[in-house]
This record gives structure tokens, sequence and C-alpha cells, in this order.
């Protein structure tokens, strides 16, 4: 129950809202916020002053409205009631305090003033450690056994700032990571050195492990009650067997959760400029693999001027461009390769879908590369006026 509609109960009931309160609004006048809330049927706006009986079956009250004494009178019968509730105008006459918080997985924290408030000073406490929780240097491990669980994080492109908050918190709960080498594995190094770090991907002196022996190697984990956390390159579900990851889970009726991750599919043509869709240039953007060879739905897609990304496709290039230009795709079309991109071995080669496959091995193009098909990778396309908003359109 929020009596007031004002800047203060403006500001204050989102957080109720986004908790999952019922909100009820009353006051005769309210804020543009609140009356747009209303009509979206966010909360309830009851158009009058409050009265006390607004505060039977109320759970909680938040007294803002604009006249001191109203607010006292609401109060003491809000503690008769016994409704916690806080008085805007006076924290002293009120019965609770609302907590500076943050969320951190299934983690909180809340900070409160004990005296007189100060919600600036309670936030930067906050927010200071919210900092320090989100940076990994906290061992969120837990310490009560419970139910083991698997998190398939997205470890994004490879520059470790692309890793999300939420993988991040992850990484710090994990009592054992399974990982490939790619993405971002700075990050490993900084983890307590009694997590089991298992590597299962490819290198130059080992094989990867068979997707088989992954999952059973987590699920194995979990029902030992343990925190598994599977660090994937890129996006867990983009050509990652996230998927097969998760069946796997749930066959064995482990928990799991999946924290998305920035696909490299996406950011790292991004990271070097170029944009998977633009106006009036590419309207759809198609992601494949190149592990099939050509496939018939991204020769389509070129066909139709999509802009067709491909991973794993630094083999296969060849015959990818051979099939599109016999099935009439344009063969000066650009194209752009960029090699472990959003990292320091970035490397970005262009030229004609023609010309693209001999000039990419002249340069010794290598894995993990993107491929970019498509006019959004014409050379100096951003800086053209090509990619300039139009004027006068009325299409905004
Ligand atoms: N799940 C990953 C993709 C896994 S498939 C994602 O969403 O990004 C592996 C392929 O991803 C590589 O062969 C390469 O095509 C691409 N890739 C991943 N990281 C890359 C990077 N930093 N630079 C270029 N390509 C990358």
């Amino acid at each position: 129950m929020v009596a007031g509609g004002g800047k203060v109960a403006t500001r204050r009931l989102q957080r109720f809202l986004s908790e999952g309160a019922d909100v009820v609004v009353i006051a005769p006048e309210v804020s543009e916020d609140i009356a747009r809330q209303a009509s979206h049927g966010d909360l309830e706006w009851r158009r009058r002053f409050a009265e006390d009986s607004d505060l039977d079956g109320a759970w909680f009250a938040l007294l803002a409205t604009s006249d001191a004494q109203v607010n006292a009178r609401l109060a003491a019968q809000a503690g008769e009631r016994r409704v916690w509730c806080i008085n805007a105008s006076d924290a002293a006459l009120g019965t609770a305090r609302a907590a500076a918080t943050s969320t951190h997985g299934d983690l909180g924290i809340g900070v409160v003033s004990l005296d007189a408030p100060d919600p600036a000073r309670v936030r930067a406490v906050r927010d200071a450690i919210a900092r320090v929780v989100d940076g990994g240097d906290v061992d969120l491990r837990r310490h009560r056994p419970g139910a083991g669980r698997v998190i398939l994080v997205g470890s994004g492109p490879g520059d470790a700032g692309l890793l999300t908050i939420r993988g991040r918190q992850a990484l710090s709960e994990a009592d054992v990571v399974v990982t490939d080498r790619l993405g971002s594995s700075a990050i490993l190094s900084t983890l307590p050195y009694d997590v089991e770090v298992i590597n299962v991907g490819k290198s130059p002196d080992n094989h990867p492990v068979p997707q088989a022996e992954i999952n059973r190697l987590l699920v194995q984990r979990a029902l030992e009650g343990k925190t598994v956390v599977r660090l994937k390159g890129g996006d867990p579900f983009v050509f990652g067997r996230g998927g097969e990851e998760v069946n796997a889970c749930l066959s064995a009726g482990v928990d799991y959760e999946v924290v998305p991750g920035v696909t490299s599919a996406l950011s790292v043509p991004a990271a070097v400029g170029i944009p998977v869709t633009q106006r009036g240039i590419a309207t759809s953007v198609l992601v494949t693999t190149g592990h099939a060879g050509a496939d018939p739905a991204a020769i389509a897609a070129m066909l139709a001027g999509a802009t067709v990304v491909v991973l794993m496709g630094v083999s296969a290039l060849p015959g990818i461009v051979a099939a599109a230009i016999t099935a009439g795709v344009d063969a000066r079309i650009p194209v752009a390769v960029i090699e472990s991109g959003t990292t320091a071995h970035e490397r970005v080669t262009r030229a004609a879908l023609e010309d693209i496959a001999r000039i990419a091995s002249e340069t010794g193009v290598k894995p993990p590369a993107v491929i970019v098909i498509g006019e959004v990778a014409r050379p100096g396309l951003l800086a053209s006026s090509v990619a300039a908003t139009p004027t006068l359109r009325s299409s905004e």
C-alpha cells in the first residue's frame, strides 16, 4: 500500500514492483510514471486520499503523502494493525527500513542505516560490497552441502570484460569448472587453488574429450553435491552443445542453470566495426557452421542479401565460396574474416567473395575465426553516407 503519488512514492515503489509485489497507490494525483504503470496494469491506482482502512490486509505500507501529519496518522494506524511501514517524512515514526540491496545469483546483500536514514551513504556501501562480490574476490562456494547442480556459462568471445556479471558470480560459486580452450580463460587463474578445473578442449597436445564423456563428468560431479560450472566460449547454445549438456542433466535429474554469453557470431564482427544488420543494407542475419560445408540455407540467405556469419568455417571457406558463386551469388560481395576476435591476436582479412579463399590462404588465416559474408562487411561502411541515419523519414 503506497499513500501518495509524488516523486518519493514513484521512485520507491519501483522496488516493490520489481520484487513482484501487488502495489496499490492511493492518491488523488500521481506522477506520469505511476499513471502510466496504472494504465499498463502494473499497479492499481485509487484516485483519492488514503484512508486508515486502506491499510487493512496490506503487508507493507509506504507512507509518502506530502502531508507529514497524514503520514504520521497512517503510521500509527499501521502500527495498530501490525502492518510494517516506512514513513517517508519521518523514519523514526515507521517500523521498517528499506535496505539498499543487490543480488548476486542466489545471494542477496542489504545495507541499512541504524540511525537517521542516509540513503546515499548506504547505497555507497552497498555498491562497494557488490563490486567486491561481483569482482570474484569472494569465495562463494557453498559451505553447507546441498544438491549439486550444473551451471552452463557462456564466457564470451575472449576478452575477459565480455564475461557477464552473472557468469563471473557463477565461477565464484563453482566447486568444479569444466572448460574448453575458447573464450575467456584468463579468469580461471583467479579461482582458488582447490577449485577443480578440468580442461576438456582441444589443444595441440591432447584430443578433445568426447561429448558423452563431458556429459557424464558434469552429471557425476553434480550428483556428488558439487556446483559445477561448464564454461564455454561465446554463448552456450550457439554451436556449443549446451543443449546436449542440459539434456544430460534433465535425464539424470540434475538441476541446471544457463547463463547466456556474448556469442562470437555477433560480437566479434561488432568489435571490429561490422554491424551484422544495418538499416537499408541487411535486415536479416543467418549464423551457420562451416562443418557441414556449404549449407543450402546459407546460400539462399546470401542470394536474398542477408548477412551470413560462418563459425568454424576456415577450412570450409573455399567450398562455401565455390557453392555460393555457382548458385549465382554476386562474386563481388564483401567478406571479412576475423581471427581471434577481442583478443590480443585479433586480425581482420577482407576481400570480395571471389578472392577471399585465396587471400585467406595467403595470409595464413587460422581458427578460431568468424567469417562475415554480405554488404555489411564492406570496408569503410560505417564512415560512408550509406550508413548515415536517413533524414526526413517517418519510419523511425
Ligand atoms: N558458442 C560459441 C561458438 C562455438 S563454435 C559462440 O557462441 O561464440 C567455435 C567457433 O566460434 C570458432 O570456430 C569460431 O568460428 C568462433 N569463435 C569463437 N570465439 C572466437 C573469437 N574470439 N574470434 C573468432 N571466432 C571465434
